[in-house]
């Protein structure tokens, strides 16, 4: 059929613009589309060549900076190329090698304990399955999803860390703090091919912008549907 020449156009409508009250589901799209814009290569920045370094790394990473945790691992992955150097290692030794990260002790104790159970349990390698890997010394789900997703291309869950924990709670994606608690309701309210990247817009964003303790909520893209937004 064809259009009389003198019909009034269509006009096209647009969608309403979320506003800050409106609930997650309605608010997360424009969040994710925003972040995607501004970090478009926001990956993990620590640095491995095979997936005990990637775990080792993300072990180390607890409470440190990713570019302390690289500094660290240069020399550490060149002293110590396989498991069975760090399971015969001198615990005094490796704690030193591990110091800058903080919590040396603890740290250098896990990666020691952590070979050794590759080694006796894993014929030596690192399990690709989440329920293995939480298994593992030092490894909850955060460190096994940073694992599962980088060295294995498997997604099973959301790493949540600081950032992602402080930003879930700011964006109103969450009203919980146990970690655990901030991944299931991230789980339920992302599409699951998005889970993977979305820790690392997030901690790219609360390295940025978000920051802890005071927040740049003038400088950010999502001030006009944050709920906690100062501006
Ligand atoms: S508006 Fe402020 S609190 Fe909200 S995400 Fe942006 S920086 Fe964080």
């Amino acid at each position: 059929m064809s259009v009389p020449p003198d019909a009034p156009a269509l006009k096209r409508t647009r969608p309403p613009r979320p506003r800050r009250t409106d609930p997650a589901e309605r608010r997360f799209p424009i969040i994710h589309r925003r972040l995607s814009r501004a970090y478009p290569d926001a990956r993990c920045a620590l640095n491995f060549s095979n997936p005990h370094e990637m775990l080792f790394a993300t072990i180390l990473s607890a409470q440190c900076t990713d570019a302390m945790v690289n500094k660290v691992t240069e020399k550490l992955f060149a002293k110590y190329p396989t498991l069975e150097d760090y399971a015969s290692a001198d615990i005094l030794e490796l704690q030193q090698d591990v110091k800058p990260t903080g919590f040396f002790r603890q740290k250098s104790k896990n990666l020691q304990t952590t070979a050794r159970v590759l080694l006796e349990r894993f014929d030596g390698r690192v399990p690709s399955t989440m329920a293995e890997l939480v298994t593992l010394p030092g490894a909850a789900r955060k460190t096994a999803n940073i694992v599962l997703g980088n060295s294995f291309g498997k997604v099973e869950g959301i790493a949540v860390d600081t950032h992602v924990r402080r930003l879930s709670q700011r964006l109103g994606l969450t009203v919980n703090e146990d970690p655990v608690k901030i991944e299931q309701d991230l789980m339920a309210l992302v599409p699951k091919s998005k889970w993977f990247k979305l820790s690392y817009l997030f901690i790219e964003h609360g390295r940025a912008v978000c920051k802890a303790p005071v927040p740049r909520c003038a400088d950010c893209v999502l001030n006009d549907i944050c709920p906690s937004s100062r501006v």
